[in-house]
């Protein structure tokens, strides 16, 4: 027999091994040691196969050396999604199986469980209570106390050592054992408290979407729905009757949601309703919580999985609800291989399992609405907030006007000011976006206008700090350096700032509003384990006024004392050489302004921007999607963009701009030589990336635009094939979220 291993090496595909005989043939995803060059790596068996493979010579092939498990150590469902995600997204099955795996399996040690040590009395134990040394008689006081014993550790904090313990082990006093802890990621969490006061009666918006989704998800085979809710319409309310209705009939339930820090607060809230049976799955927690979690989700303790876009891979088996909350989010890309996009793997993996997939937003993605209007997807709305609260009203401030009345260095409009010293005087709380991080966003001369640019990538660096803490750093490469005091091309004295981000506007606000409580949240801030949690319970409790921060506070965080949202500089994403910039801003806007007004109070959001008149500013402003979507599908269809036709980014990288360009164009000519006739599909470029330098390297983009996806890949993959040393440098976006 022989089997088609995947091993978790980034850039190697499917490998075939043979069965030695003797040894029995190993169950499809099964964990076997193989022999790689002079190393032994352990890898996931994802086919047995009576011969080799014809292009494979059966000499050639070596065999298995060991057998890990006789049953699937990752289940056969999700080892056929890692290779539909390898196949579609043009990746190596070596680089998409690691992404299945839980952390720690990769070395050998795969079933390392913490441990602690037990110590229980016995009947001999019980008999001598009275005997032995003073230290003997009072472990024996302890342990006959507890029935399931005590922790070896307790006993040392006593006084009673190791040798003792070991003694009394070794006359028959007491038993021990080994214990396996379960590290719990809730333990460090903020917990979500209910309003108890509240009884929760359902809207009719609610009990009909609830309706409409139980009647597709009892059908018990995959059905899509988009669930189109504008911002505290309740759609978590629905996610958890779902949940509950679905584990009434026997299934489970995963769920994605897009940011780590909206985990813990999800998960609590299904706590309340599946007590322990529910499971978080993050890149974050230690990779012991996460290797524990894995495993009870893999023995079948777990009805409800949670977590960030890899948990899309969780071993959750009988899964009958995938739920994707705020689908449009871009945080479900992930940017390096396998560049597969969450939502979409979660609606292979529901098509798979014939469950129900519901895809929740108050601003879906072009591609999802686009599903919904053409009624692939189910479409259900909810139109309302709960409680009748209203949305919060929009006021645009043109900044141009603030610019001409006050000078070119205003951050905060006086609206915004005024709004903010109102919200003081009610102690109310404010939050306040700016999609950027940093002090100032580039230093220039005013001698010879040269800016400060990073070495290694094609951007300016940008000042994070104040005085003497001030330093330049690149956001792509973390390349760091001291402001110099002098312009390093013409020693012009000359130097200055320009443009700002979050650390300039949280100075702002603490200037224009003395005595305020303020903080920022953005990824500088949240860099120690914990702050981000910390901070997000401190404006929870209160114990904040105004939040500073990127799109990080835009995110689905449910705070009922924010009536005031300010939206600083709304226009940074317009600049972008991106197709998707309007959807973005749009999307930013309506999802920050959504933040105002879930409590008592009606909600306000003061939007600052230079482009007044933008479609994607006003439409946001109105909160009105369907004409959003309207307006872009016409740039979309004229542009030939996504969601009408599909793309695949090519991006060679390489040590100088014309090397990458000539390797670029080489690549060009023989998709244009495969499709003369064009087709199939159309070629852009090869062009300079518009982030032309990255990490030292330089980088050409190619483009591919047509409506079948696999014709585009196949083609790309070949032209590749032709030429193995540019294939090594090239990375291949099938589905860009961004063509930076
Ligand atoms: P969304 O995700 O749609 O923005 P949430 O699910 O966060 O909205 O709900 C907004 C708020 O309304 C939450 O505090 C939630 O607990 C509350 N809520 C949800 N449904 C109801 C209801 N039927 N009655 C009262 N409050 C509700
Ligand atoms: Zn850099």
């Amino acid at each position: 027999m022989f089997v088609r291993v995947a091993v978790p090496v980034p850039t190697l595909d499917l490998l075939t091994y043979s069965v030695p005989a003797g040894m029995a043939t190993p169950v499809e995803g099964a964990r076997v040691v193989v022999p790689l060059g002079s190393r032994a790596v352990t890898g996931i068996v994802v086919a047995v196969e009576s011969g080799p493979p014809s292009d494979v010579a059966a000499a050639a092939v070596k065999p298995i050396r060991t057998v890990l498990d006789t049953e699937p150590f990752v289940p056969a469902d999700v080892v056929r999604l890692a290779r539909w995600t390898a196949e579609y997204y043009a990746a190596g099955v070596g680089t998409t199986i690691t992404a299945v795996l839980p952390p720690k399996t990769r070395g050998a040690r795969a079933d390392a469980h913490k441990t602690r040590r037990i110590a229980a009395i016995t009947a001999a134990g019980h008999d001598g209570l009275e005997r032995g040394s003073a230290r003997q008689r009072e472990a024996l006081a302890i342990l006959s106390a507890s029935a399931q014993g005590v922790p070896t550790t307790v006993l040392t904090k006593q006084g009673i050592g190791a040798a003792t313990i070991a003694r009394m082990a070794r006359e028959g006093l007491i038993v021990l054992h080994s214990e396996r802890v379960d590290r719990d990621p809730f333990e460090s969490a903020v917990l979500w408290s209910p309003d108890e006061s509240t009884v929760r009666r359902l809207t009719m918006e609610q009990e009909e979407a609830i309706a409409k989704l139980e009647e597709l998800a009892a059908a018990d085979r995959f059905h899509a729905a988009l669930l189109h809710g504008v911002t505290g319409s309740g759609k978590t309310e629905i996610y958890l009757r779902l949940a509950a209705a679905t584990r009434t009939r026997g299934r489970r339930v995963l769920m994605l949601v897009p940011e780590i820090a909206l985990t813990p607060v999800m998960a609590a809230q299904f706590r309340q309703a599946f007590g322990d049976r529910v499971a978080i799955q993050h890149s974050a927690l230690a990779d012991g919580e996460r290797h524990d979690q894995w495993q009870r989700i893999r023995r079948g303790d777990i009805d409800v999985v949670i977590g960030t876009r890899s948990a899309v891979f969780a071993p959750v088996q009988d899964l009958g609800l995938v739920i994707v909350d705020e689908e449009h989010d871009s945080s479900y890309k992930q940017e390096e291989t396998p560049r597969y996009n969450g939502r979409d793997v979660a609606l292979v993996r529901a098509q798979q399992a014939g469950a129900l997939a519901v895809l929740g937003s108050a601003t879906p993605s072009m591609e999802t609405y686009h599903n919904a209007t053409t009624g692939k997807y189910a479409h259900i709305v909810l139109s309302r907030r709960v409680m009748d609260r209203p949305l919060a009203t929009v006021t645009v401030v043109d900044m141009r006007e603030e610019f001409a009345a006050s000078g070119p260095d205003v951050v905060l409009s006086r609206a915004l000011v005024d709004g903010l010293a109102s919200r003081l005087a009610r102690q109310e709380q404010a939050v306040v976006l700016l999609n950027r991080r940093g002090f100032a966003t580039s230093v220039f001369c005013r001698q010879c206008g040269g800016t400060i640019d990073c070495p290694n990538c094609s951007v300016s660096l940008v000042v994070h700090g104040e005085g003497a803490s001030r330093r330049a750093r690149c956001h792509y490469c973390n390349h760091t350096a001291r402001v110099p005091p002098a312009c390093p091309l013409c020693a012009a004295p000359y130097l200055e700032q320009a443009g700002f981000g979050t650390e300039r506007v949280e100075a702002e606000v603490k200037r224009q509003c003395p005595g305020a409580r303020v903080a920022r949240l953005d990824r500088d801030a949240v860099r120690r384990k914990g702050s981000l949690t910390a901070i997000l319970s401190k404006f929870r409790d209160g114990d904040i006024d105004i939040l500073v921060g990127t799109q990080m506070i835009a995110k689905g965080h449910d705070f009922p004392r924010v009536t005031l949202v300010g939206v600083v500089s709304a226009d940074v994403g317009l600049g972008m050489a991106d197709f998707r910039a309007a959807e973005r801003t749009f999307q930013l806007i309506t999802q920050v302004a959504g933040r105002a007004g879930r409590g008592e109070q009606a909600g306000e959001a003061i939007v600052q921007t230079i482009y007044p008149d933008h479609y994607s500013i006003q439409l946001a402003c109105r909160q009105d999607f369907p004409a959003f979507y309207a307006r872009e599908l016409v740039f979309r269809k004229a542009m030939r963009y996504p969601p009408l036709v599909a793309l695949i980014n090519a991006v060679v990288r390489g040590r100088t701009l014309s090397s990458v360009m000539e390797d670029a164009a080489g690549i060009v000519q023989r998709l244009k030589r495969a499709d003369p006739s064009g087709h199939a599909f159309r070629v852009l470029g090869p062009a300079p990336a518009p982030l032309g330098k990255l990490r030292g390297e330089y980088r050409a983009q190619l483009l591919l635009k047509g409506s079948r996806r696999k014709t585009m890949r196949d083609a790309l993959l070949r032209a590749l094939a032709a030429r193995p040393d540019v294939a090594r440098r090239t990375s291949v976006d099938v589905d860009p979220v961004s063509v930076l």
